[in-house]
């Protein structure tokens, strides 16, 4: 599945960039993250059900658990070489919508990064 490894990576990267923002907490307990955004292009082809039920997976027993996470889609616009067009496409077939020819280039949609991610600083306080 290839939502399944595509949120197993991203989780790496959220987890090293976790890591970073706690290294300077000393004493404290662990925080909590409470959301995390992410932005995806539509090249990527992710599919947010799917994807969702890969984090709901893997993050239970981590720092992610219980987190809300929302994915920001990026729709996929191309220029086409051929006759100046430029507009947003369906994946994954790379074609001008005016013309109809594959000189295409890709303006958005190639995105792939983390946006976002809130942690909970707050330790809770005996209650
Ligand atoms: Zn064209």
């Amino acid at each position: 599945m290839h939502e399944l490894s595509m949120c197993e990576s991203m989780l790496k990267t959220l987890a090293a960039e976790y890591e970073r923002s706690q290294a300077g907490k000393k004493g404290s307990r662990a925080a909590r993250v409470i959301r995390v955004r992410i932005v995806m292009g539509q090249i990527h082809q992710i599919v947010t059900e799917s994807f969702l039920l890969a984090w709901e997976a893997l993050t239970p027993g981590t720092a992610f658990e219980g987190a809300a996470l929302e994915l920001k889609k990026i729709p996929l616009a191309v220029h086409c070489r051929t006759c100046g067009w430029e507009g947003e496409i369906e994946a994954p077939f790379f074609l001008c919508g005016r013309c109809g020819r594959g000189a295409v280039e890709t303006i958005s949609g190639n995105e792939l990064y983390i946006e976002d991610m809130e942690i909970a600083d707050d330790e809770p306080e005996g209650i």
